[in-house]
């Protein structure tokens, strides 16, 4: 696997900064199929939210179904088997949803069994509550590792990473929409989350803020929102 990373030269930094970037850079599909942006040819990109479901998903759900917009929920499997009537929700309302594991792990340096026994509980625990088997896996803090690809391949998932960050679990309602909508072009995929990790009842009144202004800016600038499917697999 490690013959496979792109290493220039032998320095010990080289290999270190190519190993970060097969383990986090966005384009890396090194430990597994992965995409991270959808055609530049149709005025369509995907709005993403990891971490959920929470307490506070169903105001997102709201400012969706608002503007008659679906989304793509990469939510953990345990934040699901807490509030499955809030995933079923989501499900119901024409949402997509991924896999982005059962307890949200750091998975460097984790084996290869704990790495697919964390994505097939969360893909079981999906499927049982919502009744949507998901087809991309978004790694945990978008970081991959040996044994994912294999775990991919059985599961029937394929890797997706994002285009656009929005980074609002730290950030400000109005600096979340400058960065994601400074970034939104066509075949982008937000990246946003609707809840914190495990935490219960946590505080995302920044990203509900965020979203609540973002979605109609981009629908006036002519963005045709869409799930993650829709936008790497067109139909139509
Ligand atoms: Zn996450």
């Amino acid at each position: 696997m490690l013959s496979a990373l792109p290493i220039a030269g032998g320095s010990a930094a080289c290999g270190v900064a190519a190993m970060a970037w097969a383990v986090r850079g966005r384009a890396s599909s090194v430990f597994g199929p992965s995409a991270w942006r959808g055609p530049r040819e149709r005025r369509a990109l995907a709005l993403t939210f990891d971490d959920g479901p929470s307490e506070s998903t169903p105001r997102i759900l709201e400012i969706l179904a608002r503007h008659g917009v679906p989304a793509t929920f990469f939510p953990c499997g345990a934040n699901v088997e807490r509030l499955p009537a809030i995933a079923r929700a989501a499900a119901e309302a024409g949402h997509e949803f991924g896999n982005h594991g059962y307890s949200h792990p750091l998975c460097c340096f984790r084996l290869p069994r704990f790495i697919e026994a964390d994505m097939a509980r969360a893909q079981q625990v999906i499927l049982e509550h919502t009744g949507a088997r998901p087809v991309w896996f978004r790694a945990p803090y978008g970081v991959r590792w040996f044994g994912m690809r294999r775990a991919q391949q059985r599961l029937g998932l394929r890797g997706v990473m994002w285009s656009a960050m929005g980074y609002d679990w730290k950030l400000g309602a109005e600096a979340i929409v400058e960065r994601t909508a400074g970034r939104a072009q066509n075949g982008a995929i937000l990246c946003l989350h609707d809840g914190r990790e495990l935490r219960r009842e946590p505080e995302i009144g920044n990203t509900i803020e965020a979203v609540r202004r973002l979605v109609p800016l981009l629908l006036e600038r002519g963005y045709k929102l869409e799930t993650v499917s829709q936008l790497l697999c067109p139909t139509t």
